[in-house]
């Protein structure tokens, strides 16, 4: 790893790099490079500000020898300094207010890597905005098993996050399946041609299939993305959950999304709606 590669990681590192997670192996230049990247960097990076509730720019903090060594240093002085650290901690300051902070704490094992060991504020909370949104669609309790999801998965929990995302998405599938067949319990016989015997046989992919009229388009034409949903949870190992979690993260918050954007829709015109009939009321008046 290039001093550049290394550099275009940090703000992954810091942001979405689990705990105890390996940044570099036992290679001293790779080392050495991930130190010197997540040290002595001063780039600002986007993230979740958990004061402020909102999106906000963070600028790493560097302390005075830092500093000198990012103006003055020669390589080796610089590449002898990073070598040295063996537990170091990147601080970053949010550009609304300087009390507003992260702290991300690496450990260097010379001649072992270095791994990620601690940060503040978890991986969970700085998700948590992008999930809390979904509140109005998915309800809360789905959206509190999401946010258990996600913390559980930047621990390294595999196969415990899985279960979580496959209740959720599951069940919003169960969402779909109960519309379908409602609209069939309404409709007309002769044109209704929802088959709930088969629903029960199908397997997930095929119930999908089934109900691709009353899920997001994208979901139904991209069946890899919850392609783990039809193995048994016996057939998993921990790091077949952990390599599919994002994409069955992705399923879900499409889901979340359309939901959200019909919501919005409705609230809409039931706010023009509301509006045309005060305007019509003061016309007659
Ligand atoms: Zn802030």
């Amino acid at each position: 790893m290039t001093l550049e590669e290394a550099r275009a990681k940090v703000e992954d590192w810091l942001v979405k790099t689990s705990l105890y997670e390996e940044v570099a192996g036992s290679d001293v230049s790779d080392c050495h490079h991930a130190i010197q990247a997540l040290i002595l960097r001063a780039k600002p990076f986007d993230a979740h500000c958990v004061e402020c509730k909102r999106a906000a720019t963070f600028k790493p903090d560097l302390d005075d020898e830092q500093r000198g060594m990012v103006l003055h240093g020669t390589p080796e002085y610089v590449k002898q300094y990073c070598l040295r650290q063996n537990l170091f901690t990147v601080t970053a300051t949010c550009a609304r207010s300087a009390a507003h902070r992260m702290q991300f704490v690496f450990r260097h094992h010379p001649g072992r890597g270095v791994q990620k060991i601690g940060q503040y504020p978890s991986i969970a909370d700085l998700s948590i905005p992008e999930t809390s949104q979904f509140v109005k669609v998915l309800g809360q309790d789905r959206v509190r098993e999401l946010n258990k999801a996600i913390g559980l998965a930047t621990h390294g929990v595999g196969v415990g996050s899985y279960i979580y995302l496959r209740r959720i998405f599951e069940s919003l599938v169960e969402d779909a399946h109960k519309e379908a067949a409602g609209e069939g319990e309404e409709g007309d016989d002769e044109f209704n041609d929802w088959d709930e015997d088969a629903y029960k046989r199908a397997r997930m992919d095929e119930r999908i299939t089934m109900l691709k009229d009353y899920l997001p388009k994208f979901l139904v034409e991209h069946p890899q993305l919850y392609g783990i949903l039809s193995k048994h949870l016996h057939e998993l190992s921990e790091n077949d959950c952990l390599q599919n979690f994002d994409a069955m993260k992705e399923a879900i918050l499409i889901i979340a999304r359309d939901k959200l954007k019909a919501h919005e829709e409705k609230e809409q015109r039931a706010t023009t709606a509301k509006l045309l009939q005060k305007i019509g009321s003061t016309m007659k008046s």
